[in-house]
Protein backbone atom coordinates (compact mmCIF):
# COMPACT_ATOMS: atom_id res chain seq x y z
CA UNK A 1 0.00 0.00 0.00
CA UNK A 2 1.32 3.54 -0.74
CA UNK A 3 1.05 6.35 1.37
CA UNK A 4 -2.53 7.81 1.66
CA UNK A 5 -3.57 10.84 -0.45
CA UNK A 6 -4.22 13.63 1.83
CA UNK A 7 -8.03 14.51 1.49
CA UNK A 8 -8.75 17.67 1.62
CA UNK A 9 -10.24 19.67 4.81
CA UNK A 10 -13.27 18.46 5.56
CA UNK A 11 -16.38 21.57 4.97
CA UNK A 12 -18.73 21.86 7.86
CA UNK A 13 -21.65 19.46 7.59
CA UNK A 14 -24.64 20.93 8.89
CA UNK A 15 -26.62 17.32 8.73
CA UNK A 16 -25.64 14.07 7.93
CA UNK A 17 -26.59 13.45 4.09
CA UNK A 18 -30.34 12.99 3.76
CA UNK A 19 -30.70 12.64 7.67
CA UNK A 20 -34.85 13.13 7.39
CA UNK A 21 -35.14 11.10 4.50
CA UNK A 22 -36.66 7.40 4.70
CA UNK A 23 -34.51 5.89 1.64
CA UNK A 24 -30.64 7.16 1.46
CA UNK A 25 -28.53 6.10 -0.88
CA UNK A 26 -25.47 7.63 -0.56
CA UNK A 27 -22.36 7.26 -3.43
CA UNK A 28 -23.57 3.36 -3.95
CA UNK A 29 -21.47 0.64 -5.76
CA UNK A 30 -22.52 -2.67 -6.42
CA UNK A 31 -20.33 -4.83 -9.21
CA UNK A 32 -21.04 -8.08 -10.26
CA UNK A 33 -17.92 -10.44 -10.79
CA UNK A 34 -18.40 -13.10 -13.26
CA UNK A 35 -15.65 -15.25 -14.33
CA UNK A 36 -14.08 -13.16 -16.81
CA UNK A 37 -16.26 -9.64 -16.93
CA UNK A 38 -16.79 -7.34 -14.05
CA UNK A 39 -20.41 -5.19 -14.41
CA UNK A 40 -20.58 -2.37 -12.55
CA UNK A 41 -24.14 -2.11 -12.38
CA UNK A 42 -24.57 0.92 -10.00
CA UNK A 43 -21.47 3.13 -10.01
CA UNK A 44 -21.69 6.00 -6.97
CA UNK A 45 -25.36 6.60 -7.09
CA UNK A 46 -27.31 8.92 -4.65
CA UNK A 47 -30.90 8.81 -3.90
CA UNK A 48 -33.13 10.41 -1.64
CA UNK A 49 -36.87 9.72 -0.97
CA UNK A 50 -38.87 11.10 1.87
CA UNK A 51 -41.77 9.59 3.96
CA UNK A 52 -44.77 9.26 1.91
CA UNK A 53 -43.20 10.22 -1.52
CA UNK A 54 -44.00 8.19 -4.35
CA UNK A 55 -41.76 8.31 -7.05
CA UNK A 56 -40.45 6.29 -10.78
CA UNK A 57 -37.42 5.26 -11.34
CA UNK A 58 -37.14 5.38 -15.32
CA UNK A 59 -33.95 4.29 -17.35
CA UNK A 60 -32.53 1.85 -20.77
CA UNK A 61 -32.41 -1.68 -19.84
CA UNK A 62 -29.53 -2.53 -18.27
CA UNK A 63 -28.97 0.91 -16.24
CA UNK A 64 -28.76 -0.33 -12.69
CA UNK A 65 -32.67 -0.29 -11.87
CA UNK A 66 -33.27 -3.62 -10.69
CA UNK A 67 -30.21 -4.15 -8.78
CA UNK A 68 -31.06 -0.70 -6.81
CA UNK A 69 -34.66 -1.94 -5.91
CA UNK A 70 -32.70 -5.51 -4.69
CA UNK A 71 -30.58 -3.66 -2.22
CA UNK A 72 -33.34 -1.27 -1.08
CA UNK A 73 -35.30 -4.82 -0.29
CA UNK A 74 -32.32 -6.37 1.08
CA UNK A 75 -32.22 -8.74 -0.84
CA UNK A 76 -29.04 -7.84 -2.50
CA UNK A 77 -25.89 -6.17 -0.31
CA UNK A 78 -24.07 -3.29 -2.03
CA UNK A 79 -20.38 -3.64 -3.15
CA UNK A 80 -19.66 -0.43 -1.41
CA UNK A 81 -21.53 2.79 -0.36
CA UNK A 82 -24.11 3.53 2.04
CA UNK A 83 -27.76 2.54 1.78
CA UNK A 84 -30.35 3.21 4.53
CA UNK A 85 -33.98 2.79 4.88
CA UNK A 86 -35.98 3.63 7.82
CA UNK A 87 -32.64 3.81 9.76
CA UNK A 88 -31.93 0.90 9.05
CA UNK A 89 -28.58 0.24 7.23
CA UNK A 90 -28.90 -2.18 4.83
CA UNK A 91 -24.58 -2.33 4.23
CA UNK A 92 -24.27 -3.41 7.73
CA UNK A 93 -27.02 -5.56 9.23
CA UNK A 94 -27.56 -8.66 11.08
CA UNK A 95 -28.97 -12.00 9.72
CA UNK A 96 -31.92 -10.96 11.83
CA UNK A 97 -32.46 -7.65 11.10
CA UNK A 98 -32.24 -8.33 7.90
CA UNK A 99 -34.89 -10.91 8.31
CA UNK A 100 -37.18 -8.59 9.93
CA UNK A 101 -36.62 -5.63 7.47
CA UNK A 102 -37.78 -7.93 4.75
CA UNK A 103 -40.92 -9.00 6.37
CA UNK A 104 -42.32 -5.81 7.78
CA UNK A 105 -40.10 -2.84 6.65
CA UNK A 106 -40.18 -3.32 3.12
CA UNK A 107 -42.95 -4.78 0.00
CA UNK A 108 -41.08 -6.27 -3.01
CA UNK A 109 -43.06 -6.80 -6.31
CA UNK A 110 -40.10 -8.08 -8.49
CA UNK A 111 -39.68 -7.60 -12.10
CA UNK A 112 -40.02 -11.63 -13.25
CA UNK A 113 -43.83 -11.83 -12.10
CA UNK A 114 -43.81 -15.11 -12.03
CA UNK A 115 -41.43 -14.90 -8.94
CA UNK A 116 -43.86 -13.04 -7.19
CA UNK A 117 -46.99 -15.35 -6.66
CA UNK A 118 -47.27 -19.21 -6.10
CA UNK A 119 -49.00 -20.75 -8.74
CA UNK A 120 -50.74 -23.68 -6.46
CA UNK A 121 -52.17 -21.09 -3.91
CA UNK A 122 -54.88 -19.28 -4.13
CA UNK A 123 -54.73 -15.66 -3.90
CA UNK A 124 -55.96 -15.23 -0.39
CA UNK A 125 -53.45 -18.01 0.65
CA UNK A 126 -50.80 -16.26 -0.76
CA UNK A 127 -51.77 -13.07 0.85
CA UNK A 128 -51.93 -15.27 4.13
CA UNK A 129 -48.27 -16.40 3.56
CA UNK A 130 -46.43 -13.65 4.70
CA UNK A 131 -48.80 -12.60 7.49
CA UNK A 132 -48.85 -16.28 9.13
CA UNK A 133 -44.48 -15.60 8.77
CA UNK A 134 -44.65 -12.71 10.84
CA UNK A 135 -46.90 -13.91 13.54
CA UNK A 136 -49.97 -12.70 12.74
CA UNK A 137 -52.74 -14.30 14.90
CA UNK A 138 -54.92 -16.69 13.05
CA UNK A 139 -58.07 -14.45 13.64
CA UNK A 140 -56.80 -12.00 12.36
CA UNK A 141 -55.57 -12.99 9.48
CA UNK A 142 -58.40 -14.06 7.43
CA UNK A 143 -59.61 -10.35 7.67
CA UNK A 144 -56.34 -8.59 7.21
CA UNK A 145 -55.61 -10.74 3.97
CA UNK A 146 -59.18 -10.00 2.17
CA UNK A 147 -58.96 -6.29 3.22
CA UNK A 148 -55.76 -5.78 1.66
CA UNK A 149 -57.10 -7.76 -1.49
CA UNK A 150 -60.28 -5.68 -1.14
CA UNK A 151 -58.09 -2.14 -1.28
CA UNK A 152 -56.56 -3.46 -4.23
CA UNK A 153 -59.74 -4.04 -5.79
CA UNK A 154 -59.08 -7.99 -6.12
CA UNK A 155 -61.48 -9.21 -3.73
CA UNK A 156 -62.86 -11.43 -6.83
CA UNK A 157 -59.49 -12.95 -6.93
CA UNK A 158 -59.42 -14.48 -3.04
CA UNK A 159 -60.14 -17.62 -3.98
CA UNK A 160 -58.38 -18.14 -7.34
CA UNK A 161 -54.94 -19.45 -8.31
CA UNK A 162 -52.77 -17.04 -10.69
CA UNK A 163 -53.85 -19.00 -14.18
CA UNK A 164 -57.30 -17.98 -13.20
CA UNK A 165 -56.73 -14.65 -12.83
CA UNK A 166 -56.08 -11.92 -15.79
CA UNK A 167 -52.20 -10.43 -15.70
CA UNK A 168 -53.04 -7.10 -14.31
CA UNK A 169 -55.10 -8.98 -11.22
CA UNK A 170 -52.40 -11.09 -11.27
CA UNK A 171 -49.88 -8.14 -10.57
CA UNK A 172 -52.46 -6.16 -8.04
CA UNK A 173 -52.25 -9.81 -6.19
CA UNK A 174 -48.72 -9.54 -6.42
CA UNK A 175 -48.99 -5.96 -4.81
CA UNK A 176 -50.99 -7.57 -1.76
CA UNK A 177 -48.69 -9.99 -0.92
CA UNK A 178 -46.18 -7.02 -0.45
CA UNK A 179 -48.13 -5.25 0.85
CA UNK A 180 -49.41 -7.56 3.76
CA UNK A 181 -47.55 -6.75 5.98
CA UNK A 182 -47.99 -2.83 5.59
CA UNK A 183 -44.84 -2.15 4.63
CA UNK A 184 -43.45 1.66 5.05
CA UNK A 185 -41.67 0.92 1.37
CA UNK A 186 -43.54 -0.53 -1.36
CA UNK A 187 -40.87 -1.38 -4.18
CA UNK A 188 -42.75 -2.29 -7.43
CA UNK A 189 -39.96 -3.50 -10.55
CA UNK A 190 -41.85 -2.58 -13.66
CA UNK A 191 -44.92 -3.85 -12.46
CA UNK A 192 -47.33 -2.58 -15.27
CA UNK A 193 -44.41 -4.15 -18.07
CA UNK A 194 -46.12 -6.61 -19.95
CA UNK A 195 -49.45 -5.19 -19.31
CA UNK A 196 -51.61 -3.28 -22.15
CA UNK A 197 -52.24 0.36 -21.36
CA UNK A 198 -55.68 0.05 -19.81
CA UNK A 199 -54.37 -2.98 -17.98
CA UNK A 200 -51.29 -1.31 -16.69
CA UNK A 201 -53.12 1.95 -15.34
CA UNK A 202 -55.65 -0.07 -13.13
CA UNK A 203 -51.82 -1.49 -11.79
CA UNK A 204 -50.80 2.19 -11.32
CA UNK A 205 -54.06 2.71 -9.58
CA UNK A 206 -53.29 0.16 -6.93
CA UNK A 207 -50.25 1.71 -6.39
CA UNK A 208 -51.19 4.92 -5.65
CA UNK A 209 -53.84 3.51 -3.17
CA UNK A 210 -50.62 2.18 -1.46
CA UNK A 211 -48.77 5.23 -1.44
CA UNK A 212 -52.18 7.29 -0.41
CA UNK A 213 -54.59 4.94 1.63
CA UNK A 214 -52.14 2.43 3.05
CA UNK A 215 -49.30 4.88 3.25
CA UNK A 216 -46.84 3.07 1.89
CA UNK A 217 -43.99 5.08 0.59
CA UNK A 218 -43.64 3.91 -2.94
CA UNK A 219 -40.65 3.19 -5.69
CA UNK A 220 -41.56 2.03 -9.18
CA UNK A 221 -39.15 1.35 -11.73
CA UNK A 222 -41.46 1.68 -14.80
CA UNK A 223 -40.48 2.14 -18.81
CA UNK A 224 -44.81 3.54 -18.91
CA UNK A 225 -45.08 7.06 -19.50
CA UNK A 226 -48.64 6.78 -18.35
CA UNK A 227 -47.33 5.63 -15.17
CA UNK A 228 -44.01 8.21 -15.02
CA UNK A 229 -46.01 10.88 -16.54
CA UNK A 230 -48.12 10.67 -13.21
CA UNK A 231 -46.07 10.71 -10.24
CA UNK A 232 -45.44 14.26 -8.70
CA UNK A 233 -41.11 12.72 -9.04
CA UNK A 234 -39.51 10.70 -11.68
CA UNK A 235 -35.81 9.65 -11.42
CA UNK A 236 -33.40 8.84 -14.23
CA UNK A 237 -31.03 5.81 -13.81
CA UNK A 238 -28.35 6.14 -16.47
CA UNK A 239 -25.15 4.33 -15.78
CA UNK A 240 -25.88 3.05 -12.54
CA UNK A 241 -25.88 6.73 -11.37
CA UNK A 242 -29.01 9.26 -11.21
CA UNK A 243 -28.54 11.54 -13.96
CA UNK A 244 -32.23 13.65 -13.71
CA UNK A 245 -34.83 13.99 -12.12
CA UNK A 246 -38.91 15.37 -13.20
CA UNK A 247 -41.11 17.14 -11.30
CA UNK A 248 -44.71 17.49 -11.69
CA UNK A 249 -47.17 19.70 -10.40
CA UNK A 250 -50.94 18.63 -10.34
CA UNK A 251 -50.50 15.47 -11.02
CA UNK A 252 -54.36 14.90 -9.92
CA UNK A 253 -54.13 11.22 -11.76
CA UNK A 254 -55.93 13.41 -14.54
CA UNK A 255 -53.35 13.28 -16.71
CA UNK A 256 -49.58 15.17 -16.37
CA UNK A 257 -49.23 18.37 -15.27
CA UNK A 258 -46.80 20.71 -16.08
CA UNK A 259 -43.61 18.88 -15.88
CA UNK A 260 -40.05 20.34 -15.48
CA UNK A 261 -36.65 18.51 -15.63
CA UNK A 262 -34.04 19.16 -13.86
CA UNK A 263 -30.42 17.57 -13.48
CA UNK A 264 -28.90 15.83 -10.49
CA UNK A 265 -25.70 17.17 -8.91
CA UNK A 266 -24.33 14.71 -7.02
CA UNK A 267 -22.55 15.41 -3.60
CA UNK A 268 -18.90 16.52 -5.19
CA UNK A 269 -20.73 19.05 -7.28
CA UNK A 270 -20.72 17.07 -10.65
CA UNK A 271 -23.66 17.40 -12.62
CA UNK A 272 -24.33 15.74 -16.54
CA UNK A 273 -25.09 18.00 -19.10
CA UNK A 274 -27.85 16.19 -21.25
CA UNK A 275 -25.86 15.08 -25.15
CA UNK A 276 -28.16 17.45 -27.22
CA UNK A 277 -26.83 20.17 -24.77
CA UNK A 278 -23.44 19.23 -25.45
CA UNK A 279 -23.94 18.24 -29.64
CA UNK A 280 -25.41 21.91 -29.78
CA UNK A 281 -22.49 23.84 -28.28
CA UNK A 282 -20.09 21.29 -29.10
CA UNK A 283 -19.16 21.13 -25.77
CA UNK A 284 -16.24 18.61 -24.59
CA UNK A 285 -13.90 17.71 -22.44
CA UNK A 286 -13.15 21.20 -21.46
CA UNK A 287 -15.57 23.92 -20.79
CA UNK A 288 -15.96 27.56 -19.22
CA UNK A 289 -17.61 27.82 -15.70
CA UNK A 290 -18.50 31.45 -15.07
CA UNK A 291 -21.20 32.08 -11.40
CA UNK A 292 -23.45 35.43 -12.33
CA UNK A 293 -25.87 36.86 -10.15
CA UNK A 294 -28.49 33.89 -9.99
CA UNK A 295 -27.20 31.06 -12.30
CA UNK A 296 -23.70 29.43 -14.00
CA UNK A 297 -22.81 29.66 -17.49
CA UNK A 298 -21.55 26.73 -19.19
CA UNK A 299 -19.40 27.97 -22.02
CA UNK A 300 -17.37 25.55 -24.85
CA UNK A 301 -13.95 26.32 -24.61
CA UNK A 302 -12.70 28.93 -26.82
CA UNK A 303 -8.88 28.73 -27.66
CA UNK A 304 -9.91 24.87 -29.15
CA UNK A 305 -7.19 22.79 -27.72
CA UNK A 306 -10.29 20.02 -26.77
CA UNK A 307 -9.62 17.23 -28.93
P1 LIG B 1 -32.12 -2.72 -15.31
O1 LIG B 1 -33.05 -3.27 -14.30
O2 LIG B 1 -32.02 -1.22 -15.30
O3 LIG B 1 -32.38 -3.25 -16.68
P2 LIG B 1 -30.11 -4.34 -13.96
O4 LIG B 1 -29.98 -3.79 -12.61
O5 LIG B 1 -30.92 -5.57 -14.13
O6 LIG B 1 -30.63 -3.18 -14.95
O7 LIG B 1 -28.67 -4.62 -14.54
C1 LIG B 1 -27.60 -3.68 -14.51
C2 LIG B 1 -26.35 -4.31 -15.11
O8 LIG B 1 -25.90 -5.35 -14.24
C3 LIG B 1 -26.56 -4.95 -16.46
O9 LIG B 1 -25.40 -4.76 -17.21
C4 LIG B 1 -26.77 -6.40 -16.14
O10 LIG B 1 -26.38 -7.21 -17.21
C5 LIG B 1 -25.87 -6.58 -14.94
N1 LIG B 1 -26.36 -7.62 -14.00
C6 LIG B 1 -27.54 -7.63 -13.35
N2 LIG B 1 -27.64 -8.71 -12.55
C7 LIG B 1 -26.49 -9.40 -12.71
C8 LIG B 1 -25.96 -10.63 -12.15
N3 LIG B 1 -26.66 -11.32 -11.25
N4 LIG B 1 -24.74 -11.03 -12.55
C9 LIG B 1 -24.03 -10.30 -13.43
N5 LIG B 1 -24.44 -9.16 -13.99
C10 LIG B 1 -25.66 -8.70 -13.65
MG1 LIG C 1 -34.69 -4.46 -14.47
Amino acid sequence: MGPELALPAAAPREAEFGHDALIVCDNLVRIYQTESVEVQALQGLDLLVHEGEMVALVGASGSGKSTLLQVLAGVDAPTAGRARVAGQDLVDMSRSDRVRYRRHVVGFVRQQSTQNLVPYLTARQMVDLPLTIAGVPRKQRRGRADGVLETLEVADCADRRPHQMSGGQQQRVALAVALANRPRVLLADEPTGELDTETAAEVFTALRTANRELGATVVVVTHDVGVSGQVARSIAIRDGRTSSETLRDGTTGHGPGTAEEYAVMDRAGRVQVPREFREALALSRRVRLALTADHVEIRSDDRGGNA
